[in-house]
């Protein structure tokens, strides 16, 4: 593994992207939501997809929600900083002009994506940080996928068959961080980023 910050000695100050990914249901939502509440003025990248809102999704906050067309149209004309089919159903991708105005105004940026996505980051941006969010065990995984509920047990198959990949992609990250508890992660993705103190 590689930290490309650490050996980026001639630009120590510049703001990075850092990318968090990690297998489903192994709480990136959760871990995010309390850096935020933590660091409330910290960009985290707002993804477009083709998918349909879920009961108190809203449009602009959550995701931005855009019909087959406007996404097509989003990477043909260059405005995708990365997308991903994610668990082979919708289309995913990260709008590349709000995270770029961050970085150019030396603001840190944070993304929550796939793992396709996160290899498509290292090759468009090589200085950003990408984080792999694991789960303590494969059967804690399995557990947390069918506690949440929110997937009937065919998308469960094909969200933990997705996992199984995801899980054997870990060391082409800088950093494995594992999700023991939600304050033990999000202190660990703190210190990476540089938020604390
Ligand atoms: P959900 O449908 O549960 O909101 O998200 C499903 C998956 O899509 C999550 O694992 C999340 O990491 C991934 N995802 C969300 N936004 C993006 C994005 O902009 N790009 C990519 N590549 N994946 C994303």
């Amino acid at each position: 593994m590689t930290d490309a910050g650490t050996a980026d000695s001639s630009a120590p100050t510049l703001a990075r992207l850092t990318v968090l990914a990690g297998p489903t249901a192994v709480g990136k939502g959760t871990v995010v939501a309390e850096l935020r509440r933590r660091h409330p003025d910290l960009f985290v990248s707002i993804s477009a997809t083709t998918r349909k809102p879920r009961p108190g999704e809203v449009d602009g906050v959550h995701y931005y929600f855009v019909g087959a067309q406007d996404f097509d149209s989003l990477v043909e004309t260059g405005q995708m900083l990365e997308w991903a089919l994610v668990h082979g159903v919708h289309r995913y991708g990260t709008p590349r002009g709000p995270v770029q105005d961050q970085l150019d105004a030396g603001r840190p940026a944070l993304l929550e994506i796939d793992l396709a996505g996160a290899r498509q980051v290292r090759r468009a941006m090589p200085r950003a940080r990408l984080v792999f969010l694991a789960p303590p065990s494969w059967d804690e995984l399995v557990r947390r996928l069918a506690g949440r509920g929110t997937e009937d047990p065919q998308e469960q198959e094909r969200r933990l068959a997705t996992a199984r990949a995801e899980m054997e992609a870990a060391d082409e990250f800088d950093h494995i961080v594992v999700n023991d508890t939600v304050a033990s992660a999000t202190a660990q993705l703190e210190r990476l980023m540089g938020l604390c103190g």
